[in-house]
């Protein structure tokens, strides 16, 4: 269908973003709510929209990646994605609105697996997100998680094609991606994007980013540091969790990139595979209630 931007009511913002802005609209004729991305017309951004309207429309039957309903043009340039309204937001808002009270592991696993299970979706169509983060994983008041935001996705063209360097926001990125001797890209993107979900796992458990002291002004140099060098696993070992969430993280953050569990290993890790599904689903969507993003 042809949407013009006057169809759509504004009901409020979302997120911003680097490019843009993100609308909670309605739609006046049906009713119909929708998230809708606006990015401004400067041309890299414009290239940038493009390529995530491409990535979304390949995996738009994905049941764990934001459905995009159709592009919309403005007068003035702008270009805007209609998307599937996520009513709990992102989840680095909803670890906001719980004042950074760590998540509970219930709740965790079920977020783990849904994710994980987006990222087999995209992986299995030879995309890689490369910016995975809590920011960017949203999730409805079904408990359902999906993933967003591919300003910076790629579609590979052969299994193993190399990435370029520096995109994504670095404090997620996987060690081998400051490597220098990747540097022509020889890095497994896939496994890069694991790096981040473990990472992004672990935040929401801890209730703050973790490779860093809690309040610490994020600086390249330091997280450069605590990437690479850093005892990653030590820091899971710090707060109180169970063995299977530990384990988990630890195949997440396996430094080698060759070490770290795939997406379909993960799945199959106790912590996702043998947790009660009923339960942590529920755990899920009790979370999302109590942090309601729409009060
Ligand atoms: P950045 O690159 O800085 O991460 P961005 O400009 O690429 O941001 P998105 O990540 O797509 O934009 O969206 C920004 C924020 O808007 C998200 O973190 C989320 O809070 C909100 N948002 C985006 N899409 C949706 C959606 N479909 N439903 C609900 N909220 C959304
Ligand atoms: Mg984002």
């Amino acid at each position: 269908t042809e949407f013009r931007l006057s169809d759509f009511e504004k009901l409020r913002v979302l997120g911003h973003g680097n490019g843009g802005t993100v609308y909670r609209v309605r739609h006046r004729r049906s009713a119909a709510v929708y998230a809708l991305k606006v990015v401004h017309a400067d041309p890299s951004l414009r290239r940038q929209a493009y390529r995530e309207i491409d990535i979304l429309r390949r995996a738009t039957d994905s049941d764990h990646v934001v459905c995009i309903h159709s592009v919309v043009h403005t007068p003035t340039g702008d270009v805007a994605l209609l998307l599937e309204h996520m009513d709990g937001g992102s989840l680095d808002a909803l670890l906001r609105r719980r004042g950074s009270r760590p998540f509970p592991e219930s709740a965790l696993a079920s977020i783990a697996r849904q994710a994980l299970l987006g990222l087999a979706e995209l992986h299995y169509r030879q995309i890689v997100h490369r910016d995975i983060k809590p920011a960017n994983l949203l999730v409805n008041s079904a408990g359902v998680i999906k993933i967003a935001d591919f300003g910076v996705g790629k579609v590979l063209r052969r299994s193993l094609d190399p990435c370029d360097s520096y995109v994504g926001t670095c404090a997620y990125m996987s060690p081998e991606r400051f490597d220098p001797a990747s540097h022509g890209g020889d890095y497994d993107p896939y496994a890069a994007d694991v790096w981040s979900l473990g990472l992004a796992v672990l935040e929401l458990h801890r209730g703050h980013f973790p490779l860093l002291p809690e309040g610490a002004q994020p600086d390249w140099a330091a997280l450069m540091v605590a990437i690479c060098l850093g005892e990653t696993i030590g820091a899971v070992a710090e707060g109180a969790a169970s063995c299977e969430f530990r384990g988990f993280i630890e195949c997440c953050l396996q430094k080698e990139s060759g070490k770290r569990w795939s997406v379909a290993e993960l799945l199959g890790h106790p912590f996702v595979a043998r947790a009660d599904r009923a339960e942590s689903e529920q755990a899920l969507r009790e979370l999302v209630r109590e942090n309601s993003a729409e009060s």
